[in-house]
């Protein structure tokens, strides 16, 4: 048993395993009751008031006093404010000395017309309404059947169903956002650049909002209430996904330079670990991409409120600082129409694994982004104009960060998680990284890689790093698959649509 303490400012720390009251802890210091694995200790008298720091930063004030050794829980902290974001100073802390990676090519599929390669080889079939997933779903699993043992360079066929499309408010002002993400979402690279949509006919979201009237046409464009009946249309997908799978089935993956690659970052189910094993890992490994001239994007706007200023300093300069402060103005708002703040946004499995409120939860995940300078903040579901790391605004919750990050080009996601989800994604893989081993020894067939032997010792953060970049380079070029694409374990996409419906 070790107890952490991540900052010299800190005046509370963590300890590795859960401790019995009374267990020793050195400096004369001792647990006062039982303080569960990842949870807060008092590591001076702190009376009511007083500042309870980790990380460098102020959590919130105590509501009562506590002594020595003794534990703090959530309910004991007032949160402090979020920080203002009026005044950020920009391009204060850009750092120009990232490690070098030990690679600079991986092997995947260029796309044309596309900044980025794929890293799988996928027909993906997109809906314009969730009144056609039946059907197409039904034709999928007859593709999948009867078509893809014919196309063995395919990867896989993928429907991209979703909830949007009608009894939406199509011209609100955020309509803009799914559809937005609806239409990046199909020139995911690693669809290869085959377009294939199913319409019924009388939704609202029409196909024109979706594709370039260019691209409108029998080719790639198939409408339900054109055909008679069931059989007919599924043999008009059947026949269309098979034009598509052919030419798919011709591509080949090539040395590309990482500067083809774009990695999304994202964590879920976090616990007082995840901020100083798993993320901090997974930002040594993102700075090493982006030093490789990688793009790298994180996300989980209320996650990285609190840090915004941290974040603005790191901004390449200030329009994008501006950007960032836009976006984060943009969601304050758009939590308080909803009659709540950033502070809903802990869950009760954070919490039990010591994570006492948003402003602990916001500093263990920025760790994600490494240090980097950040080159350009996205709105949700927007494509990059840049490379590097990216600032990809979007909500916190798994799949809707999963969803937006894919229409944003992310071609591949790495996982950082405390408390376990078994996550993934259809259309692209998701690498698992675990803060703590236990979950790793637990759930050795889901966890691909385990950054709590950074807790004990057996590896520093930049040799989780370093082998957590090996793994994303040979997994992007196919050598790897990890537990979620093998297993098929597939999440639906899930699109953030804050205009109303009807
Ligand atoms: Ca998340």
């Amino acid at each position: 048993m070790r107890i952490i303490q991540v900052d010299e400012r800190d005046n509370v720390a963590i300890p590795t395993a859960d401790l019995a009251p009374g267990t020793p802890m050195g400096g004369g210091l001792f647990a006062r009751s039982y303080i569960p694995q990842g949870h807060k200790i008092a590591m001076a008298d702190l009376r009511e008031g007083s500042p309870v720091v980790r990380y460098g930063a102020v959590l919130g004030h105590l509501m009562q006093p506590v002594q020595a050794g003794g534990l703090i829980s959530e309910t004991m902290l007032r949160l402090p404010e979020s920080p203002d974001l009026d005044g950020l100073e920009f391009g204060t802390d850009i750092v120009t000395d990232l490690p070098e990676p030990p690679v600079s090519v991986f092997e995947g599929y260029p796309v044309e017309g596309s900044p980025y390669g794929g890293t799988r080889n996928i027909l993906g079939i997109m809906t314009t309404v969730q009144c056609v997933a039946g059907v197409l779903n039904s034709a999928v699993e007859r593709m999948r059947k009867e078509l893809l043992p014919l196309y063995p360079a395919v990867d896989d066929i993928v429907p991209l169903n979703h909830p949007y499309g009608c009894g939406v408010a199509i011209d609100a002002p955020d309509a803009k956002i799914p559809i937005r993400t609806l239409r990046n979402l199909l020139r995911n690279p690693n669809f290869g650049g085959e377009l294939m949509v199913v319409g019924l006919g009388c939704e609202k979201l029409t196909v024109e909002r979706l594709l370039e009237p260019g691209e409108i046409s029998g080719e790639n464009v198939i409408m339900l209430q054109d055909h008679r009946g069931y059989v007919t249309m599924t043999d008009a997908l059947l026949e269309m996904a098979e034009r598509k799978l052919k030419r798919l089935n011709e591509r080949r993956r090539q040395p590309l330079p990482l500067s083809a690659l774009c990695v999304g970052m994202q964590c879920g189910g976090s616990d007082a670990f995840s901020g100083i094993t798993a993320n901090p890992a997974a930002g040594y490994a993102s700075d090493l991409l982006v030093s490789g001239g990688a793009t790298v994007m994180f996300s989980e706007v209320t996650e990285v409120r609190d840090g915004v200023r941290q974040l603005a300093a790191r901004c390449a300069d200030a329009f994008v600082g501006r950007r960032l402060a836009e976006e984060m103005r943009w969601y304050d708002d758009y939590l308080r129409a909803g009659g709540v703040d950033r502070s809903a946004n802990p869950t009760p499995g954070n919490k039990k694994g010591g994570l006492a409120n948003i402003v602990e939860k916001a500093m263990g995940s920025i760790a994600k982004s490494g240090r980097s300078p950040v080159v350009e903040v996205l709105s949700p579901g927007e494509r990059p104009s840049k490379r590097g790391l990216i600032y990809a605004s979007t909500p916190a919750g798994d799949m809707v960060c999963g969803t937006c990050q894919l229409a944003s080009g992310m071609t591949l996601q790495v996982f950082m998680t405390g408390r376990g989800t078994p996550y993934g994604l259809a259309a692209a893989p998701v690498i698992k990284v675990s803060s703590r081993s236990d979950l790793k020894d637990m759930w050795s067939d889901l966890i691909d890689v385990d950054a709590g032997v950074i807790v004990s010792g057996e590896a520093s953060i930049r040799e989780v790093g370093e082998l957590l970049f090996r793994e994303i380079v040979d997994t992007a070029s196919g050598r790897k698959r990890p537990w979620a694409e093998k297993h098929r374990l597939h999440n639906d996409l899930c699109l953030f649509n804050p205009a109303p419906i009807t």
